[in-house]
């Protein structure tokens, strides 16, 4: 399960949100995080024992690290992810680590400062490159999440590639999908996955297909005397979605069971209203017994007055 806990964030990455004129939800219609915790235990005796904790920013929220501790207290809770900008982190590692955080995904589009600047708007790429070293320092398990764009920043795909020869850092590069607060995607042309590979291989041909692990949204692969791995996301393809076991549960509280659809109910009004524990339980059962086959059925199924054109921040990615 993937709990994106904030809508707001410090960056402005033009694929996931408008510069300006940004409608942050009001306070009140955030989940508290005790309505979080709520529906994670009931949901972790369900049997799910994963969670991705994103946003927005997810360190932007006040009290986060005290929210970690109480998920990671969950004792159905096996494994917990994070996906972070990774400008707030730095003094945060040392508790992450005792924590006992499994991996933290830090997203980093381009290591050249200008286009780091042109794609998220900010200027921090000093930040998240010191959280970088930092995490491979604490020994926490480190992936890097590039969104691959024409014309913004594909000539830093070898680039970004070769951060896994010289750290033990798993680079995964996302094709860009069409959630950046407006209508469409940000870009003229489309990189898909099979031309990210074919790029890649103009300069490593010697690459070698790792066996994926269950329920991977990435294909892996790895490159002699690398010291990490890569993987490529096709999100907008969905080649993935036959294997998919992810729910999402956004800000404000909608329950998601593909990226693509529009929510299939809203947890928060039900707990608000009163439901019973059992009443969730009944709820997460029927979402996940009417779930779309794939992320390309999940879009057409969207109420027609809700094309995709929400902002990332809002589902977690
Ligand atoms: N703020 C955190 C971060 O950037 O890592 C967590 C939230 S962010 C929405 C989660 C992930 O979604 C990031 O890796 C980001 O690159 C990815 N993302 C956002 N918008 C996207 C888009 N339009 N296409 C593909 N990936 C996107
Ligand atoms: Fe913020 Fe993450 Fe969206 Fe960038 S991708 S604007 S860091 S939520």
């Amino acid at each position: 399960m993937r709990l994106a806990v904030t809508d707001r964030c410090n960056l402005r990455c033009f694929y996931c949100m408008p510069e300006e004129g940004i409608n942050y939800l009001p306070k009140n219609d955030l989940l508290t995080f005790e309505e979080i915790l709520r529906v994670t235990t009931i949901f972790a005796n369900q049997g799910i024992s994963k969670i991705r904790i994103t946003g927005g920013e997810p360190f932007l929220r006040k009290d986060m690290m005290q929210f970690l501790e109480s998920i990671s207290a969950i004792p159905a809770i096996k494994k917990i992810h994070i996906t972070t900008n990774g400008t707030l982190l730095i003094d945060k590692i040392p508790k992450l680590k005792a924590l006992g955080i499994n991996s933290i995904n830090l997203s980093l589009d381009s290591l050249d400062k200008k286009r780091f600047h042109e794609i998220t708007r900010r200027d921090d790429l000093d930040k998240v490159m010191e959280a970088m070293h930092a995490l491979i320092a604490a020994n926490i398990q480190v992936k890097i999440n590039m969104v691959v764009m024409d014309g913004k920043n594909t000539e830093d795909v070898i680039t970004m590639l070769e951060l896994a020869k010289d750290f033990p850092v798993d680079v995964r590069f996302i094709e860009e999908m069409p959630f950046n607060g407006t209508k469409g995607q940000g870009n003229p042309t489309f990189w898909s996955h099979k031309t990210i590979l074919e790029h890649i291989k103009t300069k490593y041909a010697d690459i070698q297909k790792l066996k994926d692990p269950a329920f991977s949204t990435s294909m892996n692969y790895q490159i002699p005397n690398f010291k990490g791995t890569f993987g490529i996301i096709a999100a907008y393809s969905r080649t993935f979605c036959g294997t998919c076991n992810r729910i999402r549960l956004t800000p404000q509280g909608t329950l998601k069971t593909c990226l693509y659809d529009n929510g299939v109910f809203n947890i928060r009004d039900l707990m608000r209203a009163g439901a019973t524990d059992e009443d969730l339980i009944i709820a997460l059962q029927e979402a996940l017994n009417h779930r779309a086959k794939d992320g390309h059925e999940a879009e057409q199924n969207r109420n027609k007055n809700f094309p995709v054109s929400e902002s990332m921040a809002t589902i977690g990615g």
